[in-house]
């Protein structure tokens, strides 16, 4: 076996590779751009260009694309060759310096919420020098950002890539006063943990509910679910072990840190963690892994389901985006320390996030908003859609202690002074127990556990450094002009404990009583889609994303747009495939199995007069009158998506109306087709069943 070290990044141009291959003067100013940001001129990048295009030629690759993220929430690609036909008929092949930096996609049906329709059809694609370029298949993969020619981002690492810009300079000028002098940048770290099925491909492909959705929209409970809590943590069968072997061996050579892989809660349910990396490249390393995760699965004769509530009764999939604040200098900044001034540094920093999560709850949620999460946010396993932070006892009593200007412990009689004592030290283990909080404090870093397991990670982390960004700038507005900077400092932790704790909870967030204490606290409780959209176009968001050059009141609405289409799109697939099972495969079925039990009762009754056909008959009664009942509810459905065709409503109205009737119906058309699959021989059910698909794969 190839040892992960030789293997490792070996489809990724990166810094070694560019070191190796780069002139010496080339190099150190595409490092500058990396580093700082500077514009690469042209003479330069052809001159990388040309590099990358011998390397990625060694490498097999014939073509190139500018790989960008859409709003669309997948990957996109536009192949190119690197082929250019000479005068005398033969070819040559060339990769200039503008064709690495700028393309042209034909990108007029990617959804841009009407951005581009104002200015030019089309949009155009910008590298992002700070992630590195990958070879994948024969393609040499150039990460970039997509815009529109007025400059407004049409994708998700363009708003990204400026959160980071903003928390990096608001918290350079916190550093600065804390006397840091050798930090030049400050980055967000992630490390997102991606949950995932594995379906056997044959069943999968039986299942159009799977096939156009991703879900299975019927499907009776299986005997067994995860109850006996066997699968987590368990023996990874060999199927799938060798699944995970080929991901790994992929993963690693394009650079992905993938670390450990383990079954997860439900039957057929996995997870995958990388080792953290900085905030836009686990965004694009994420994407690919999502990518190769299906890609993969296919070559083993799996489905990779990468959606957030594949099977009704067993967990859902997410994704766990575990975020933290480093310096360039290699100091994680939400890390306690050990002295007064890291602790008051890394209090204050603590404080930036606390406020942050209160003050922009409503992003937050919106941040990991989609058709899919409603499934897992609304319901009762996954973090509650009431956002809250989980800090763990020692922390949250310190704050109390700081907050009241009282003594904390027993052992030192003495009010704790930020700046001046130091922190008790709290063993982390006991901070990372609650899994049921959305936002947890995990000893350095924090887990936002909301995301669902389809999404891209930059939603959640665009929303998470531009508000601890806005924090951040109103303690250094506010530390700039302080007299005595440990008063200021101390005053300030205080004041917003004082203003913002009741975002913390360390109880457990399933419990029906955290809905009404949430409540009484005045935190929002946004179960779906459209009840949290209207949130992001406040006056207090719009402000916020304007403050920091992240988004412009035109970005937000055409992303409040796209995301309320999308949802009622998502819901009207459902309900179009919904009917078209019911009324093409399941009612059929049933009314065979009813005719065949007709039969066998006049067959049993011809045979002997006076035969007991109780059993028959009972089942013949319960059947119709279900069959009944359901065509009632596929009745329903229809009217309930024929109403909306003849109105005309905006787009929350929409989405509103497919959350309140459209959802209903299906769930009542569901209700009733599930419990005639629970009751009738197994042999009419015209799918693979729950049973098949969770516990198929062997
Ligand atoms: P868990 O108990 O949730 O499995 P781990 O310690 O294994 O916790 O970490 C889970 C994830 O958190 C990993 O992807 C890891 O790389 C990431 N992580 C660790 N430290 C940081 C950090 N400073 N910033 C971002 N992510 C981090
Ligand atoms: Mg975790």
């Amino acid at each position: 076996m190839n040892t992960i070290t030789t293997v490792f990044g070996t489809n990724v141009f990166s810094d070694a590779v560019m070191r190796e291959r780069l002139p010496r003067e080339t190099y150190k100013q595409l490092q500058r751009t990396i580093k700082q940001g500077r514009h690469l001129d042209n003479a330069v990048a052809n001159v990388v260009a040309n590099a990358m295009k011998d390397w990625a030629i060694e490498k097999g690759a014939t073509h190139f694309t500018h790989w960008f993220q859409p709003m669309t929430g997948i990957t996109a690609e536009k192949h190119d060759s690197f082929i250019t036909p000479t005068d005398d008929g033969r070819v040559i092949l060339e990769f200039s310096g503008k064709e690495l930096i700028q393309g042209e996609p034909d990108a007029s049906s990617f959804p841009s919420g009407g951005l581009r329709a104002t200015f030019e059809a089309r949009g155009y694609t910008a590298w992002d020098p700070t992630s590195y370029a990958f070879i994948k298949g024969k393609t040499l993969c150039i990460p970039t950002a997509f815009c529109s020619y007025g400059g407004e981002a049409l994708d998700k690492k363009t708003p990204l890539l400026r959160s980071m810009e903003a928390i990096n300079r608001q918290a350079m000028r916190v550093l600065k006063l804390f006397g840091d002098t050798e930090t030049t940048t400050v980055r967000t770290t992630v490390g997102p943990e991606q949950e995932y099925f594995l379906v056997e491909r044959e069943m999968f492909d039986k299942r159009p509910d799977l096939i156009y959705t991703g879900r299975t929209l019927f499907g009776a409970k299986a005997p067994k679910g995860q109850e006996l809590d066997d699968h987590y943590f368990g023996t990874i069968k060999t199927r799938v072990a060798e699944f995970m072997e080929d991901l790994n061996a992929e993963l690693w050579k394009l650079g992905v840190l993938a670390k450990t892989e383990h079954n997860e809660v439900a039957p057929a349910q996995h997870e995958l963690a990388p080792v953290f990396t900085t905030t836009n490249i686990a965004a694009d390393h994420n994407q690919l892994t999502m990518e190769l995760m299906q890609r993969i699965a296919k070559k083993h004769g799996l489905v990779c389901l990468l959606h957030e509530k594949p099977f009704a009764g067993v967990n859902g999939s997410g994704k766990h985006n575990n975020w933290s604040i480093s310096t360039d200098t290699g100091k994680n900044l939400l890390d306690p320390g050990d002295t007064p001034y890291e602790n008051a540094q890394f209090l204050l920093f603590l404080c930036a996030v606390i406020q942050a999560v209160d003050d922009y709850q409503d992003l937050l949620r919106i941040s990991v908003a989609s058709a899919g999460n409603d499934h897992r946010l609304g319901a009762n396993e996954a973090p509650p859609a009431i956002v809250s932070m989980f800090l763990g006892t020692e922390l949250t009593e310190i704050l109390d202690a700081i907050e009241k200007g009282e003594e904390y412990g027993s052992r030192e009689k003495e009010i704790y002074k930020v700046g001046v004592h130091i922190l008790p030290r709290f063993p982390k283990d006991s901070t990372d127990r609650n899994r049921t909080s959305p936002f947890a404090f995990t000893g350095n870093k924090f887990e936002f556990r909301m995301l669902g397991s389809n999404d891209s990670i930059s939603g959640a982390n665009i929303v998470l450094n531009t508000a601890v960004a806005e924090s951040l700038r109103q303690y250094a507005d506010a530390l700039e002009k302080a007299e005595d900077f440990n008063e200021t400092l101390h005053a300030l932790i205080r004041d917003t404990i004082r203003s913002h704790k009741r975002i913390i909870f360390n109880g457990n967030g399933y419990d029906a009583a955290w809905v009404e204490e949430a409540q009484r606290r005045g935190l929002l409780n946004l179960k779906t889609v459209p009840d949290c959209l209207p949130y992001f176009t406040s006056p207090k968001n719009v402000a916020l994303f304007a403050a920091h050059k992240v988004f412009s009141e035109t970005e937000i609405r055409a992303r409040y747009d796209i995301l309320l289409d999308n949802y009622s799109k998502i819901l009207n697939i459902e309900a179009v495939t919904m009917l078209d099972m019911a009324k093409k495969d399941l009612l059929p079925a049933y009314s065979a199995y009813t005719r065949r039990l007709g039969e066998t009762i006049s067959a049993k009754k011809a045979a002997l007069p006076g035969v007991d056909c109780t059993y028959e008959e009972e089942q013949l009664k319960k059947v119709s009158a279900l069959c009944g009942c359901m065509y009632q509810k596929t009745q329903v459905l229809e009217d309930a998506l024929l109403r909306l065709d003849q109105t005309e409503c905006d787009g929350l109205a929409r989405a509103r109306y497919y959350q309140q009737t459209v959802f209903s119906a299906m769930n009542e058309l569901r209700i009733a087709a599930d419990e005639i699959e629970s009751i009738a021989d197994r042999k009419f059910y015209p799918y693979p069943n729950y049973g098949d698909l969770l516990f198929g794969v062997r």
